[in-house]
């Protein structure tokens, strides 16, 4: 029985897992937040969860008590293992392992045909973005849900819209794929040990296929070039991709209707995707 194993603050006590920084260990020992993020996934119980970086394995308990059809963990610290084995020993078969590097391992492949798969995660900091990036790039998406907890400049990065200080590339590419929405914020006192920054938990719904941009690539670097010069009028900042990519950067610009004097901030996920449909 899940409820039956030791908490989790005595398992980090029993398997001596001090927190390694360089693979941006920060523990959410508090079940009362990883059950609030798992309640953020429902419903789970026709779903196959990947969660990447399990730790100790707080969220993986809450993910098989809210009822997970399947749950396979990702893990790449080796320390962890004997203590996600005790939680697989009491999941009725439904906790898989995968000791590896996130960033590597194919989930779509690896989860075959378990179908739906819904992404959950406390992801390590050092990496969540471009874990997330590598996500929302997959053609064809594996997945129909992500959960994931982000230090909160980075998901205020990922919600942020035209105006707020945080829009740039990372809105852009994954407002082109999904609707994304900020769930909650986890002060930084609620992890072991407590990170420098707050946290915060953001909901990605990808959109239906037919309104997802397809050229990511293209508006990734488009967007990372407008915004690589953020307070730059856009006739200065885009003339090098113009260049590059041989257009009349004052006709192409005002096919999407684009004031060559406007910058990056003031346009709109939708006119960037115009931008990058030459
Ligand atoms: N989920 C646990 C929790 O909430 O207590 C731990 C979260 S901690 C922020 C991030 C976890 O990701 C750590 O367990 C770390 O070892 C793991 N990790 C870091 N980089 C990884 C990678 N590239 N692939 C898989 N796991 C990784």
């Amino acid at each position: 029985m899940l409820e039956n194993l030791p908490t989790l603050t005595e398992v980090v006590r029993i398997y001596g897992l001090g927190a390694n920084k360089k693979l941006g260990q920060h523990f959410l020992l508090d079940m009362n937040v990883t059950d609030k993020i798992a309640r953020l996934a429902q419903p789970l119980t026709d779903c196959h969860i990947a969660e990447i970086g399990p730790g100790p394995g707080g969220l993986t308990r809450s993910l098989l008590k809210a009822d997970a059809a399947g749950v396979t963990v990702i893990e790449m610290d080796e320390r962890f293992l004997p203590a996600l084995k005790d939680i697989a020993d009491v999941s009725d078969g439904r906790l898989s392992i995968i000791k590896g590097d996130a960033l590597k391992v194919h989930i779509g492949h690896e989860l075959g045909n378990q179908r739906p798969i819904k992404i959950a995660a406390n992801l390590p900091y050092n990496v969540g973005t471009k874990m997330l990036i590598n996500w929302l790039t997959e053609d064809p998406l594996f997945w129909t849900q992500a959960v994931l907890m982000f230090q909160k400049e980075v998901a205020e990065r990922i919600v942020a819209g035209p105006g707020d200080s945080g829009y740039g590339r990372l809105a852009i590419l994954s407002q082109s794929v999904c609707t994304c929405r900020m769930a909650f914020e986890v002060p930084a006192k609620s992890f072991s040990p407590p990170p420098k920054v707050d946290s915060a938990v953001v909901v990605l719904d990808p959109l239906p296929k037919a309104k997802r941009f397809q050229n990511l690539k293209l508006l990734g670097e488009l967007s990372q070039t407008a915004f690589g010069q953020r307070r730059k009028m856009l006739r200065k900042s885009l003339k090098p991709f113009a260049k590059k990519y041989d257009l009349i950067l004052e006709d192409w610009l005002a096919s999407a209707g684009v004031e060559p004097t406007a910058r990056p901030e003031t346009l709109s996920v939708e006119v960037f995707q115009s931008l990058a449909s030459f």
